[in-house]
């Protein structure tokens, strides 16, 4: 149930979301589609209604931790930094890193992100002289069911699937390959650096992800900018169609599932100026 104060913070949430919004959007010059802008709103809310006793108790927001002066394996200097959250509660300290993630691709996945977490704990812990017992991500990327239950308006299911959503995953850290980590970051550096850009193979877009039913290129290149200039996922869609499809309309009419195109037309179609607008 929702009380007057709730909806008085979910109405400040959403004037600040605009007013982050646009202030990203002068700076970097690039707007969101509707839907998308809809989608990250729904995230904040969703992260707020789910997991407010965390937001609440957070003690250090938004910490930088950075990791200046690292050389890369061919020799270039670099920073590592990321961005995270603390909360202190009787002698329990606790690092948050929040990810706009699928919260079952991060449980299937917890080697990748322990070892950032791993990072950050190790400038958190080793440079800045602070006692840590635990990090965790919170992955706000809302699951199928509970996107469905909203795109229904339907309160029942929304409570429903709140409750059965699982958002935060607590990540062992250990500090015995961090040494390990730091050197990989340095070798992405190299190969940004040199212009190393190729997509990965066939076999990794066809195949599963771990924790996950669907493979990575439905999780990963569908939400990717890049995909219609991707030679792998151009191979990925050439080699899933069928003799009697028309690739070329295929690749270009790949806008995800039927619900995602749900999702694009609704919020799209609110924000259509009128057509007096339109000044022909
Ligand atoms: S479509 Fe994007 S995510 Fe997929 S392989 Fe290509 S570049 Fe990588």
């Amino acid at each position: 149930m929702t009380n007057i104060d709730d909806l008085a913070i979910e109405e400040r949430i959403k004037e600040l979301f605009e007013q982050n919004y646009e202030m990203m959007r002068l700076e970097g010059g690039h707007a969101l589609s509707a839907d998308t802008k809809q989608s990250a709103l729904n995230q904040v809310l969703f992260y707020w209604r789910k997991l407010r006793e965390v937001a609440e108790n957070v003690t250090d927001t938004e910490v930088i931790l950075s990791l200046p002066e690292q050389i890369t394996p061919e020799g270039r200097k670099y920073t590592i930094e990321g961005v995270v959250d603390i909360i202190r509660e009787q002698d329990q300290t606790t690092m948050y890193d929040i990810k706009t993630h699928d919260s079952d691709y991060v449980r299937g996945n917890v080697p990748e992100y322990e070892k950032q977490l791993n990072v950050y704990a190790h400038i958190w812990q080793g440079l800045r002289q602070q006692e840590l017992d635990q990090t965790a991500i919170i992955a706000t990327s809302l699951p199928v069911t509970l996107r469905e239950a909203v795109r229904k308006d339907d309160q029942r299911y929304i409570t429903k699937e709140i409750q059965r959503w699982q958002p935060l995953i607590d990540i062992p850290f250990n500090q015995e390959k961090v040494a390990e980590t730091i050197s990989e970051f340095g070798e992405v550096v190299d190969a940004i650096e040199s212009r190393q850009f190729q997509p990965p193979s066939l076999e990794k877009l066809k195949g599963k992800l771990a924790g996950k039913k669907i493979t990575f290129a439905v999780q990963v290149c569908r939400n990717c900018d890049a995909r219609f200039s991707c030679s792998a996922y151009r191979r990925y869609v050439k080699s899933s169609s069928s003799q009697a499809d028309s690739l070329l309309s295929r690749f270009l009419n790949d806008y995800g599932s039927d619900a995602e195109r749900e999702d694009f037309l609704y919020a799209n179609l609110e924000n259509i100026p009128d057509i007096e607008s339109f000044d022909i």
